[in-house]
């Protein structure tokens, strides 16, 4: 259907805790420009003031895109616990009601009904929202694409896992579904959680209607390409309306002004380029996460006796005599910063090494960047990514045991910057870096999924 209005109006739902936000406005940014040319275009982008505050800071030349600040759920004076489960609780059972309201309110203010819905993946009521207007919804899957077929296929892996008392605490492989043969049950945990688990039941329930709703969405957007894993992406094409792989966001979203994470206001780049190429262990366990004291005081060790130099994005607390340990070994050999531009970073000739929790931005940045990962994954799909870098890529291996000791990490650097095993998973991940460039490069399969993107938004109504 032609669109009959010279103005357009697309609302965009965000989740704001974690590193959901920021890709999300990336890709509005990036779809602003590719629009624009269809008429004039107008987002309202819905999130909460604490996540609106640190997303649009910067935000001179997009004004098209305009910030909603929506109810956080947080009771007047309510004090947090520290449990990071209970702002997202909180936020939780404000929704949807929180983004109904706002969304009246940004279609008062902006004189137009929207046209199409764009909303974090984890929104299935966002489908729901749409469906009563009969607009598009365009959910966005910010993590991997093998956690997202997890959460289509839930319902089957329940029916298997339930012939097999061991629960999610077992080897076995998951045979059962294509594509995973080297993948273990027990490394599910945080994907396919259960209500018994101790994760809180109001994300459990999201994840599980998020399951069941993404296929009625008209398009599910994800930060990925087809070739870094193909038979996982051909098996959600055939579970969803339509799959745009439209990442990796670090080469294909580049329109917002310099935020925060590529400013080096800490000088990592040029200490970087003091360094021989490939010999630089690069260390952060992303925006959420931080290991526990004796986790890091053993990395800390382990980084001494290999001598190895290293750059670290360090947050954590440790008590006097450690601190003060791990400031000694740092000046020796090592960098600690509050924050690194790793985009950047990861792409430095330098680093030869990425010690990473494995969250899926840094997991994709590594691909992007040609660095072979050891991996200490925590919690959500960090396990599934792990055992996708290390058995199904073989572009990384897992700490031994599954928590750093100094043993674990000095056998770990060994592996990846000695053995003839990390000259090949440096050759491995140049290829996955290669296709990574092919993808978004011209007449790639990128520009083809996004082009279909800016169709359905420009052109469609109720499709
Ligand atoms: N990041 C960064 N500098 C840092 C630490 C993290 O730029 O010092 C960025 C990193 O590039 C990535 C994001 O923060 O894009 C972390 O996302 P990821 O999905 O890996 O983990 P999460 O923060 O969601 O646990």
């Amino acid at each position: 259907n032609p669109n009959p209005h010279p103005i357009r109006h697309i609302a965009v739902f965000a989740f704001p805790f974690g590193s959901h936000a920021g890709p999300l406005l990336s890709l509005v940014r990036s779809l602003s420009v590719a629009v624009a040319v269809a008429g004039e275009v107008k987002f309202s982008f819905l999130s909460t003031s604490r996540s609106n505050k640190t997303l649009f800071s910067s935000d001179e030349g997009f004004d098209n895109v305009r910030p909603y600040d929506v109810d956080d759920g947080w009771p007047e004076g309510h004090a947090l616990s520290g449990n990071p489960v209970e702002p997202v609780e909180m936020f939780l059972r404000a929704a949807p009601g929180n983004f109904r309201k706002i969304l009246g309110k940004a279609e008062q203010e902006r004189g137009i009904k929207i046209w199409c819905l764009v909303s974090d993946a984890f929104f299935w009521f966002a489908g729901e929202i749409a469906g009563e207007r009969g607009v598009p919804w365009l959910p966005l899957w910010t993590a991997g694409p093998r956690s997202l077929l997890l959460h289509l296929e839930t319902d089957e892996i329940r029916r298997h896992l339930g012939e097999d008392q061991g629960g999610l605490c077992n080897d076995k492989t998951l045979d059962f579904l294509p594509g995973f043969k080297a993948i273990r049950i027990s490394d599910l945990e945080g994907v396919l959680i259960t209500s018994q688990d101790s994760e809180s039941s109001l994300v459990v329930d999201m994840l599980h209607k998020m399951g069941l709703n993404l296929p009625k969405a008209t398009a599910v957007l994800v930060n990925s390409f087809h070739k870094i894993d193909p038979e996982i992406s051909n098996h959600l094409k055939t579970k969803l309306k339509k799959l745009l792989n439209i990442g990796p966001f670090t080469l294909t979203m580049k329109l917002s002004p310099q935020p925060k994470p590529f400013l080096d206001e800490n000088g990592c780049l040029d200490w970087l380029s003091e360094h021989e190429t490939a010999s630089v262990v690069y260390v952060s366990f992303g925006s959420v996460v931080t290991p526990p004291p004796h986790e890091i005081a053993a990395l800390a060790e382990a980084l001494e006796e290999a001598g190895i130099p290293f750059l670290w994005s360090f947050r954590g607390k440790l008590e006097g005599f450690r601190e003060e340990k791990l400031c000694n070994i740092s000046s020796l050999k090592g960098k600690l910063v509050p924050w690194a531009p790793q985009v950047e970073v990861l792409k430095h000739s330098s680093v030869g090494a990425f010690v990473t929790h494995c969250g899926w931005n840094s997991v994709l940045e590594s691909v992007v960047g040609g660095v072979p990962l050891i991996c200490r994954p925590f919690f959500a799909d960090q396990r599934l990514n792990m055992r996708t870098v290390e058995a199904v890529w073989g572009v990384g291996v897992e700490v031994d045991g599954g928590v750093m000791t100094k043993e674990g990490i000095v056998e770990a650097l060994r592996r990846v910057f000695l053995d003839n095993e990390g000259k090949e998973m440096r050759e491995r991940i140049a290829v996955l870096k290669k296709l990574a460039h092919e993808a978004v490069d011209a007449g790639g399969s990128y520009s083809e999924d996004f082009n279909d993107l800016v169709k359905i938004v420009t052109q469609s109504v109720g499709s």
